[in-house]
């Protein structure tokens, strides 16, 4: 169902052509092995020009290039870590909120990040797409459930699928009447971005439902040239973008980092929309920081940039609860003290973005 692009056939998925580029050492190549026969690898060559082979706590490098450390799974971690199989009613579905639905069409990705929450599922040796009796399942159940607003496209990166099918795919969807929303999740302008060239713009364009494309990248550097380029495509095609983000330590655990990695998303027509604490993904401990950490970025970053580079920081609640926000209260209820000159109206602590604090209603 799904073809992959032949430009992607310069993509190293071999820890040795990991070592042979200097993308790794040839002493860490036995571990690497062990973790490769576990975890895809990909790194493409968009991405692994990229990386700076001088510095060994490269952010990019740390991203994609596997450890030893992916085969320490630590207490909690889990292979389904944000409960995507409990609410799944039919192959290809997850139908965890009322109006929205995630359909997952392939298991494969341009390259795989080494926090991935869904690494269990995705690369080649899994299953690598819907089989038609399955994808045509998956519309049946959009079709039976009205309320369904949105299909979220995800997978594995829905972009790997070639032009000529995500246009059936987006047709079929936009078919439904009560499907008003197609979103899709990809890191393909980032790690692949030729891939996003005048057949996979019109593949996206569709009568009948808005599409929406949600851009994951976690680096300023990320977002290079070519990715500029593709994002740019997509935002001249008419198609808003979001971001989405990982919070990973050693890579933007840093508010200089996220700040200019939400400035560069902005000055490049993608609204910052979620940064995500690290899940309990199996063998990334390392790569996760602490909710107080993640917290106290977010602090940081709302007394650097505007509102309008403002992620919010969101965590998917363990056992296939759904997201909470997790950003750092700015608001507590105040006890009152002495005489009540407002009459029994509640007053507030309220935090500005200097971390000084002030009531509302403020004193008389
Ligand atoms: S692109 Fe997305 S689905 Fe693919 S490995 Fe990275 S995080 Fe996982």
């Amino acid at each position: 169902m799904n073809r992959i692009d032949p430009k992607l056939a310069a993509t190293l998925r071999h820890p040795a052509d990991l070592v042979e580029r200097g993308l790794a050492k040839a002493t860490d190549l036995a571990d690497l092995e062990r973790v490769a026969a576990r975890y895809a690898v990909a790194v493409t060559s968009d991405i692994a020009g990229l990386i700076d082979t001088e510095n060994p706590d490269d952010p990019i490098a740390r991203q994609f290039i596997p450890s030893a450390l992916e085969l320490v799974s630590t207490p909690g971690e889990n292979a389904d870590p944000i409960g995507d199989d409990s609410h799944s009613p039919v192959a290809g579905i997850v139908h965890r909120y009322p109006d929205r639905v995630l359909f997952k069409l392939v298991h494969v990705c341009a390259v795989y990040c080494r926090f991935c929450f869904r690494r269990e599922m995705v690369g080649p040796g899994k299953e690598s797409a819907l089989s038609e009796t399955a994808y045509r399942n998956a519309l049946d159940y959009i079709r039976g459930h009205k309320e369904i607003w949105e299909v979220i496209l995800t997978g594995g990166d829905p972009l790997m699928l070639s032009p000529r099918r995500l246009a059936e795919i987006m047709a079929d969807l936009a078919a439904i009447d009560h499907v008003k929303i197609i979103r899709i999740h990809t890191r393909v302008p980032v790690a692949a971005p030729a891939r996003i060239d005048a057949d996979m713009i019109e593949a996206l364009r569709v009568g009948g439902a808005t599409t929406w494309i949600a851009i994951h990248a976690n680096h300023p550097r990320e977002l290079s040239d070519a990715a500029r380029t593709a994002c740019a495509r997509l935002a001249e095609a008419g198609i808003p973008l979001v971001s989405q983000t990982v919070l990973l330590r050693g890579v933007n655990d840093d508010a200089a980092v996220l700040e200019a990695l939400m400035r560069a998303f902005v000055e490049n027509r993608i609204k910052p929309y979620y940064l995500h604490h690290g899940d309990l993904a199996p063998g990334t401990a390392h790569l996760r920081t602490s909710i107080a950490e993640g917290q106290e970025l977010m602090r940081r970053l709302r007394g650097r940039v505007s509102g309008l580079c403002q992620p919010e920081y969101v965590l998917d609640i363990p056992g296939g609860h759904g997201k909470a926000p997790i950003g750092p209260p700015y608001l507590s209820q105040a006890n009152s003290q002495g005489c009540d000159p407002y009459q029994g109206e509640t007053r507030y602590r309220v935090v500005d973005y200097c971390g000084d604090v002030h009531h509302y209603p403020p004193k008389p």
